[in-house]
């Protein structure tokens, strides 16, 4: 056993939050510094919504236990899994846990997209008119209630080690706040960047109004399953700057309304309820 195990086991849920709000505050100051769309961001409008159900998925997270270290922990404790029956290296544990929780996180997402019901919970994400910091974590909370069963049942079929999914998870919460973060990255960083991890560059084009272009790009952390399932996408920088975000059924006020996110899972939104929205940079001032 490394010293570093039992650290991450100890201490791994708390830096979790140390490396999410900690990417959150870092990434949000260069998103000011280098913004990949400029103009404003409507943060007055959109932050509301998004740190909203941002509180109110953390709540559910701490009330629910369904965390995947439990399972973890309880896999180990009682020798459940495939990993538990052979005699594996920790470092391959972990490097077969990132890429098995990325490929499921890449297929529940997919399911995401093209499960009619399970849409009507995602589609919430796919709403923000605008990309930043703050759009990682504009997820309804059943959305949540979806994932955590299925990642606790992959958790338990493989008998992941609870480091492997602690490192998992602390890569995917710093991947995530990158990826819907509006940093201009230089093109030679995005294009080293993106073989590796998900870069904004990547992730925004899955956010496009263009039905297409939103089934692409699925990954969340890793772009290999994209590029192996043949849903990879890139665009220039210019094509990108001019992307619209959001849905295009819904580009009006709704979708600056807490009180449409929680409520958009049991609502028809196929036609447009109101005349599209006008972006008017005098009646929205930057943060
Ligand atoms: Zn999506």
């Amino acid at each position: 056993m490394t010293p570093l195990e039992p650290f991450l086991r100890i201490h791994g849920e708390t830096l979790l939050y140390i490396v999410f709000f900690g990417s959150i505050i870092a990434l949000g100051l260069l998103e000011v510094i280098v913004e990949m769309r400029a103009g404003h961001a409507d943060r007055r409008r959109r932050w509301p919504v998004n740190w909203g159900l941002t509180i109110l998925n953390i709540v559910l997270l701490g009330l629910l236990p369904l965390s995947a270290l439990i399972f973890a922990d309880y896999a180990r404790d009682n020798g459940i899994g495939l990993m538990n029956f052979f005699d594996i290296p920790l470092w391959v544990a972990v490097i077969v846990a990132i890429l098995v929780f990325s490929f499921q996180s890449w297929a529940v997402h997919y399911a995401m997209h093209y499960v009619p019901i399970l849409w009507r919970l995602h589609r919430v994400h796919h709403t923000d008119r605008h990309m930043d910091i703050s759009t990682t974590v504009r997820f309804h909370p059943f959305e949540f209630l979806v994932q955590a069963p299925i990642s606790a049942l992959i958790v338990l079929a493989m008998g992941a080690p609870p480091v492997a999914v602690i490192v998992y998870e602390l890569l995917d919460a710093a991947i995530n706040v990158f990826s819907h973060s509006n940093i201009r990255l230089p093109h030679w960083l995005d294009r080293f960047l993106s073989r590796i991890i998900v870069t904004p560059h990547v992730h925004r084009i899955h956010h496009s109004t263009r039905v297409a272009e939103t089934n692409s790009n699925f990954g969340a952390t890793l772009p290999i399953w994209d590029m192996l399932m043949g849903t990879y996408r890139r665009k220039t920088a210019n094509e990108l700057a001019e992307q619209p975000i959001g849905l295009d059924e819904m580009q009006d006020a709704r979708a600056t309304s807490l009180w449409w996110a929680i409520t958009l899972p049991f609502r028809d939104i196929h036609q447009p309820a109101e005349p599209p929205f006008v972006d008017d940079p005098e009646r929205t001032e930057p943060l």
